[in-house]
């Protein structure tokens, strides 16, 4: 897009995250060390030499237009739909739930499965994005764009089946204000679209 935003004045978007065992904000794509967004002086990205495109082997500056690398970030109500209808563009699918560890002595699919969250983030909250700045590619639903820096916002909605968490989440993320969800699922969704203000998106029936 030819132009950066400045990091004193960011653009504020919205994104999906998992939690941490301690209560830390991960990235839906990377559960390890790199995915936590809770890095003083926040997130930068880079392009993984795995994740360039045939066009694009060079290293370059993240994002690229060409390339698919970069943070993500929507609106809101894109975001909420997609999570309802296309939710493997997200990320939030089953396949992404297999990290051992992360749910203690339960098998995170089972526990998933269990609390009707298998398609389900575990905090969707607002993001402060700066840097270069691209449109999504192409598996990104629509309305997604590409950042070059990011961090936490002040917003964060947590999940009901997450709530126990609301403590340590506050800990990490002292300059965000903590909603935490009271139902369970897409349900959950309609909620955090009442407290913004969106219309309800239907669809998000249980
Ligand atoms: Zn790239």
């Amino acid at each position: 897009m030819g132009t950066t935003i400045p990091a004193n004045r960011p653009a504020i978007g919205w994104r999906a995250w998992v939690l941490g065992d301690d209560g830390r904000l991960l990235s839906v794509h990377d559960s390890s060390v790199h995915g936590r967004w809770t890095r003083p002086g926040g997130m930068a990205a880079t392009c993984m030499p795995s994740r360039r495109t045939p066009q694009m082997p060079e290293p370059h500056t993240s994002p690229d237009k060409t390339c698919h690398c970069g943070l993500r970030a929507m609106n809101l109500e894109p975001l909420l739909y997609a999570l309802v209808d296309q939710p493997e563009l997200i990320g939030t699918r089953p396949d992404r739930w297999t990290d051992p560890g992360r749910w203690a002595d339960l098998d995170e699919l089972e526990w998933r499965t269990r609390n009707n969250v298998l398609y389900m983030p575990d905090v969707i909250g607002t993001c402060e994005m700066w840097g270069r700045f691209e449109a999504g590619r192409w598996f990104d639903p629509d309305g997604t764009y590409r950042f070059q820096y990011g961090r936490v916002g002040k917003t964060l909605h947590l999940g009901a089946h997450v709530a126990s968490w609301a403590k340590a989440v506050k800990h990490w993320h002292r300059g965000a204000r903590v909603h935490v969800g009271r139902s369970l699922g897409a349900a959950w969704l309609d909620e955090i679209a009442t407290v913004e203000r969106l219309p309800s998106h239907t669809g998000a029936t249980p």
